[in-house]
């Protein structure tokens, strides 16, 4: 927008405001706001009749959008300021996850104490030379049940930018596939470009499992211990290249900024990047059985009893093993010591069961039932659902075992079809039963048939929206009779069409070839009726045939 009078940064500014005052003449505007209105107007004058009001809101406009952007934090300075406390981290988690609640009072904790370091450093030099064990988190659980959700909501309410990655990505080295330091290049890519900030963010690692150096069947891993010990480098303290060294573009970029006089930051440096690392740990809960059973036996169990797997009881749930988790056991799966050194803080996510999926569903702040809605409202469709529906699809997710991402893929499979054949029909609200999950095949042909009527009625008004855009394209006017318009209607049920596609089809030449035909009155329709709609070629065929002086 253009600046105007009203520019605030000449009213923010008293050292600009006081000389201006005084040679109104040359500035433009005295301090008297009627002096200042008087003027206006004579501009305008001159300019003939603008609105005075519209320049007038124009302005308050331009000034409302600097005042919000002033207002929007930065987040920098958020992170300078950074003052929130655990139970509000986990307060604000419990808007948006459901259950997990072990996992929200760790994630919080540690986030704090991070944050609150990198405050404290930033804020005193003594703090920043302090030797710092930073709390990297360790995450362990099954796939879907909010790892990545938990953290992308932290990130959110903390204003840091957040990255994710698989760690079996990563090359060990680098030459070939993801470096591991490509992902903190990414977190400067997160932040736009905003070094500073990235140097706050958060890294996440998935499948950190995949790169154990031993699989747990005893064989060895080398590439895997090869990434460990890359990624040992970034957890330390390290600087990164923001342009990596096969990055020959980038290279190129970096260079010409450096001649043309602005050179940029050339490296990120780790030290207060929060890395968390999950992975499901498959048979990680057997190793700490082996354990937790031989140190049975030290407390009076006998060896027969204590070392066979069936001594613990059959009914306990993986997740509550895994709570016993030490750092010996992640290094029997495979992990370099060290490694696991760099992350102090461990948590177990539960399995979500039936219950949680479905208030997943139905409770959680954009929940997945809300994108539903808002889909469907997308094709101005209202859908509402009973409880019996929705705790069917609950059920339904629960056995896809892939935690919430099972609800998706219920979802996906029961609207798929409904989402393809209602838009169109006229149906305006759609109510989800028990029924549509069952059978979701037959229950939309229910659907549909009761809707006949009003499909029908608008899918004659697609016939006219037809014959409306052929004219506004080609200047010709067709007309349908209204047996032609239902005939056409048919046909294109028939072909499993929708009418404007279908007619589109059949009418595709009509514009070249009515251009052939001479006509005294080329506005005059060219009017259809039933027989000819049952073949539009031959018809226009005909009809050029016809125009020809015989
Ligand atoms: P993972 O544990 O594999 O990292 P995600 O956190 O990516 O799984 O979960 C996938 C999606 O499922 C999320 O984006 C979110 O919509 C939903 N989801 C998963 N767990 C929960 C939960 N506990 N509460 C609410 N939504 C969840």
């Amino acid at each position: 927008m253009q600046d105007t009078p009203f520019d605030h940064t000449h009213e923010d500014n008293p050292q600009e405001n006081t000389p201006k005052t005084d040679s109104p003449k040359q500035d433009g505007f005295p301090g008297d706001p009627t002096d200042f209105l008087q003027h206006i107007r004579e501009m305008l004058g001159s300019l003939g009749e603008v609105p005075f009001a519209n320049i007038h809101q124009a302005a308050a406009e331009q000034r409302n959008q600097e005042e919000r952007q002033a207002k929007q934090p930065n987040p920098l300075e958020l992170i300078r300021q950074f003052s929130l406390k655990p139970r509000e981290i986990r307060d604000y988690l419990d808007r948006y996850v459901i259950s997990q609640t072990e996992a929200k009072k760790v994630l919080a904790t540690a986030v704090c104490d991070h944050y609150n370091h990198v405050r404290r450093a930033l804020e005193d030099e003594k703090v920043l030379r302090h030797d710092y064990a930073k709390s990297n988190v360790l995450m362990i659980g099954p796939t879907g049940v909010g790892k990545t959700y938990l953290m992308r909501c932290i990130a959110r309410l903390i204003g840091v930018p957040f990255v994710k990655a698989d760690a079996t990505k990563f090359s060990e080295t680098g030459y070939v596939g993801y470096d591991v330091e490509d992902i903190v290049r990414d977190l400067v890519k997160a932040a736009d470009g905003d070094v500073e900030l990235a140097q706050f963010g958060i890294v996440y690692i998935d499948e950190i499992d995949k790169i154990a150096s031993r699989s747990s069947e005893g064989q060895k891993d080398v590439s895997g211990r090869g990434v460990q010990v890359n990624l040992l480098k970034l957890l330390e303290e390290s600087d990164v290249r923001l342009v990596a060294q096969n990055d020959m573009m980038g290279q190129m970029q970096a260079m010409m900024s450096m001649q043309r006089g602005t050179p940029q930051a050339t490296t990120i440096n780790t030290k207060f990047i929060l890395f968390i690392v999950s992975g499901a740990f498959d048979k990680l809960d057997r190793i700490i059985k082996r354990r937790v059973s031989s140190s049975l036996i030290g407390f009076g169990g006998s060896p027969a009893e204590s070392a066979t797997e069936e001594t613990l009881p059959p009914t306990t749930p993986d997740s509550e093993l895994l709570r016993h988790v030490q750092t010996g056991d992640l290094v029997n799966y495979g992990f370099e010591p060290e490694f696991v050194g760099r992350f102090p803080v461990r948590v177990v996510l539960d399995n979500l069961g039936v219950p949680e999926l479905e208030k997943i569903l139905t409770t959680a702040e954009n929940g997945i039932w809300e994108q539903y809605v808002e889909t469907m409202a997308g094709y101005d469709i209202d859908l509402t659902a009973e409880p019996a529906a929705l705790a069917n699809i609950a059920e339904a997710a629960a056995r896809e075992k892939t935690g919430a991402r099972g609800l998706l893929t219920v979802l996906e499979r029961t609207f798929r079809d409904y989402k393809f054949e209602l838009p169109g029909t006229g149906i305006k609200a759609l109510h989800l039963t028990a029924e549509m999950i069952r059978e979701p095949a037959t229950a939309l042909q229910k659907l549909l048939d009761e809707y006949a009527d009003s499909a029908n009625q608008l899918a004659h008004a697609e016939v006219a929206a037809f014959a409306e855009r052929f004219r506004q394209q080609s200047g010709f006017a067709l007309q349908f009779t209204p047996r032609a318009t239902s005939r056409l209607v048919k046909q294109a049920f028939a072909a499993g069409k929708t009418v404007r596609g279908y007619c589109e089809e059949q009418f595709k030449d009509f514009e070249y070839g009515l251009k052939l035909i001479h006509r005294d009155n080329p506005q005059a329709p060219f009017e259809m009726d039933e027989e000819q709609v049952a073949s539009p070629q031959a018809t226009l065929t005909q009809w050029i045939k016809d125009s020809f002086p015989q």
